[in-house]
């Protein structure tokens, strides 16, 4: 791959390259998943690990070709297995689809990265530099051969077309939603690709500021680069609108959003977050996943041990729960659903007290822990 990349940028590489990178790509991010695996991390620290994984990957191969969708599963199954604290061969449950986790933190997800639509959004840069049409020796190579009559927006796949350029003309569905006169989105466009919900996210997309008349660059900031940030963005609402967009989860962003405003420690965070998206080991979960367990808590003998039930409703929790501010105590509604009760106290609580709130409920399932596994009561004024 050296020698193409020293070419002036030019890929001249053929299908055999082709595989030994996408076989090099899934070597380097296994490589450095196992690495990471020997240290044992909380979540909130291979939550920040998985957010460098995008960096393992060469931007050249990034750039210039199309990942497989099998490669970009594998990657992400890959990824999906270490933050479920898989080990070895060991089988975790995925509470949470990598879908949902690689939508933004303010929408319930964790914000990681959808690979897809990063390659999407690289090849797109290539793309642009094509509907640029300047002098370079890139765009002269490739008119020549794919669109000597006509511009790269007009540009067919050809006969035997490469696998660069195909990939040129997948990327070209995001480059090409710009107007070349107006220099912004084209909504015309927008309005045939996305919902109406969608269009409004793209149009918040920065993309004014174009400098010189006669030079279509996207520009995102003063220097003037190629946005691949923004690019990445309307990548991943290109694939997301292709799915049931999740009215709930929007509505409930500012919700979302406090979660990770919380000054606490990212445990407690990451804590709060599984149990807003309902995904802690309670019974009632285990069970919902068939897993062979005893769904009635363990604690009352009484009721189904949801996530409301435990971190609120449950003997053990309610006796923890008296012993707090009594602003805390005022909220004594039931909680059929921890997110709704998470929400209700953001609504009635400060930051402080909410962030006292956050820890008590991840002390009730410690202390719950320590019962189940080690046997062990923690008395409630312990917390
Ligand atoms: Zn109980």
């Amino acid at each position: 791959m050296n020698d193409c990349e020293k070419y002036l940028g030019l890929p001249m590489v053929g299908g055999r390259a082709k595989t030994t990178t996408f076989r090099e790509i899934q070597e380097r991010v296994t490589k450095r998943v196992l690495g990471w695996k020997e240290k044992l991390i909380s979540k909130a620290g291979r939550e920040i690990l998985i957010k460098t994984v995008a960096q393992s990957i060469p931007t050249y191969s990034m750039s210039l070709f199309r990942l497989p969708k099998a490669l970009c599963d594998a990657i992400n199954l890959t990824l999906a297995n270490y933050w479920w604290g898989q080990k070895y061969d060991k089988r975790k449950i995925h509470w949470v689809s990598w879908q949902k986790l690689c939508t933004d933190k303010n929408k319930g997800g964790m914000g990681f990265w959808d690979i897809n639509a990063f390659n999407l959004a690289m090849l797109a840069k290539q793309a642009w530099r094509l509907i640029q049409g300047t002098q370079s020796l890139f765009y002269r190579v490739y008119k020549a051969r794919y669109f000597p009559n006509c511009t790269f927006l007009e540009a067919q796949l050809g006969h035997n077309p490469s696998f660069v350029w195909r990939s040129f003309l997948i990327a070209r569905e995001v480059s090409d939603l710009i107007d070349e006169d107006t220099r912004q989105w084209d909504r015309g466009k927008l309005h045939t690709l996305f919902t109406a919900r969608t269009q409004t996210k793209i149009l918040a997309l920065p993309l004014n500021n174009f400098q010189a008349r006669d030079s279509l660059i996207w520009m995102e900031n003063k220097a003037r680069t190629f946005p691949v940030k923004t690019a990445y963005h309307v990548a991943l609402q290109l694939k997301q609108q292709r799915v049931v967009e999740h009215s709930k989860a929007w509505s409930d962003k500012s919700i979302w959003k406090k979660i990770w405003t919380l000054n606490v420690p990212p445990k407690v965070r990451n804590f709060i977050w599984r149990a807003c998206s309902d995904c802690l080991p309670t019974r009632a979960n285990l069970h919902k996943r068939k897993v062979h367990v005893e769904v009635v808590c363990g604690l009352c003998m009484q009721e189904r041990e949801t996530t409301g039930h435990i971190l609120w409703e449950c003997p053990l929790a309610r006796n923890v729960w008296a012993l707090a501010k009594s602003k805390i105590q005022k909220c004594n509604n039931e909680a059929r659903d921890f997110f709704l009760l998470f929400g209700l106290m953001v609504q009635s609580l400060d930051q402080r007290d909410l962030e006292c709130w956050a820890t008590v409920a991840w002390s009730i399932w410690n202390a719950r822990n320590t019962v189940y596994f080690e046997n062990k009561q923690t008395h409630p004024g312990l917390f």
